[in-house]
């Protein structure tokens, strides 16, 4: 039976957080392993409300196959979106629309990657991205990412030492590291790029959830024709509806559409019909900022859990904005010996590993908390603290 799978599927392995969710549907257990949005913030009642019109107002048109490119109002909405939000020029033809942001990712790698070809991603990095650009073979050439972004000289090394076609990154609130990178970060890798064919692909589905400090410019700002942007309704509407996109310039566009084409013929018209009518008839920003008072409260009171019952050597970062946060141990402790046993003591986490292309013992691991209120973190964290304690 193995015969007939591809060497292309039959090498990715089955996503690690899908196996570790399943463990977590214990409802005792207190998850900050989820990547998922809070679904308590979902606007039901007005999605509601826009699906209602366009049944009523157009609903043959809006059931009927539609263009690959995506419905055009939604193009221009997230165009002008670029240009009020982050003072950037973005053309509506230069917009596609895609299944979720996690298609984007596939589309350049079907468009760009050749078996063998080289990528440069971030450690840690996006596990959806390290498995999509597994499926087409790709070579990683991992560069860590620190506080301030990625590390610099080690991206030149790899720069210099291979052929990247793509580096992949989530320059704001990273998953999994929460981490941002800095203005001056994002110009020496800009600096660093600048004459080469190498796409700089900037994932950015959690950008609109800052709580705290500075926007930070695109990565389109310092390389306007390098670089590749993938946004997402998931995190700031529903993930249901997979509604994501793509910018990029024209000769790139022109074989994301075939790929597209190939693929799906188009993401779903229908969901793409409600979403821009529920941005045409309602306040995006208000929605928004009441996920960040939400979430900004979450993180709050998980850095100070962390800060109060955590050992002294246990770093983690403080993120500025979207759902994660990163713990990392001191490194003989195993990231997957302590998830054994805070599954024990009813609270789990993602380990470190998956987020990594070859390693397979680490020191680090993943907190979310988007999906837990203030007083479930502040009980979890002292569980994991126990636990965490018993290693160290
Ligand atoms: N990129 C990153 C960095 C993500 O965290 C996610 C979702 N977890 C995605 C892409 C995919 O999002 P979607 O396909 O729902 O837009």
């Amino acid at each position: 039976m193995n015969d007939i799978f591809s060497d292309r599927i039959s090498d990715v392995p089955r996503s690690f957080i899908r196996e570790i969710l399943k463990v977590t549907l214990d409802k005792s257990i207190i998850s900050f392993a989820g990547g998922l949005p809070n679904r308590d913030l979902f606007p039901v009642e007005d999605l509601r409300e826009a699906t209602m019109h366009v049944f009523e107002h157009d609903a043959k048109d809006a059931l009927q196959y539609s263009t690959t490119e995506g419905y055009l109002p939604l193009r221009e909405y997230i165009a002008e979106r670029y240009a009020t939000r982050h003072n950037l020029k973005v053309d509506p033809s230069e917009v596609l629309i895609t299944s979720g942001s996690q298609q984007g990712l596939d589309l350049l790698g079907k468009v760009c990657l050749n078996e063998g070809d080289d990528v440069i991603i971030e450690e840690p990095g996006y596990l959806g991205a390290i498995q999509t650009f597994s499926v087409y073979r790709s070579t990683f050439h991992p560069v860590p990412v620190m506080d301030e972004g990625v590390d610099v000289d080690i991206l030149s090394d790899v720069l210099d030492s291979c052929n990247a076609k793509l580096f992949y990154t989530v320059p704001n609130f990273q998953n999994p590291s929460g981490i941002t990178y800095s203005e001056e970060n994002r110009i020496a890798v800009s600096r660093l790029l600048q004459d080469r064919q190498t796409l700089l692909i900037e994932d950015d589905p959690y950008g609109e959830l800052r709580f705290m400090g500075s926007e930070k410019k695109s990565f389109r700002h310092f390389l306007p024709k390098n670089t590749v942007l993938l946004g997402s309704f998931s995190k700031i509407v529903v993930p249901s509806f997979r509604i994501g996109w793509i910018v990029a310039r024209e000769e790139v566009m022109e074989k994301l559409v075939i790929a597209k084409q190939a693929t799906d013929l188009h993401t779903n018209y229908f969901c793409q019909r409600i979403i821009h009518e529920y941005l045409r008839t309602h306040s995006i920003d208000d929605h928004i900022e009441l996920i960040k008072s939400v979430y900004l409260k979450q993180r709050q009171a998980m850095v100070d859990a962390i800060k109060a019952h955590f050992p002294s050597d246990v770093h983690h970062t403080e993120p500025e904005g979207g759902m994660f946060l990163w713990v990392s141990l001191p490194v003989n402790v195993s990231s997957v010996n302590l998830f054994n046993r805070a599954i024990e003591e009813k609270v789990a986490f993602v380990p470190g590993n998956p987020f990594y292309v070859n390693r397979h013992e680490t020191n680090t691991l993943r907190l979310s908390f988007s999906c837990v209120d203030e007083k479930t973190i502040e009980e979890g964290i002292e569980r994991l603290a126990k636990v965490i304690r018993e290693f160290v």
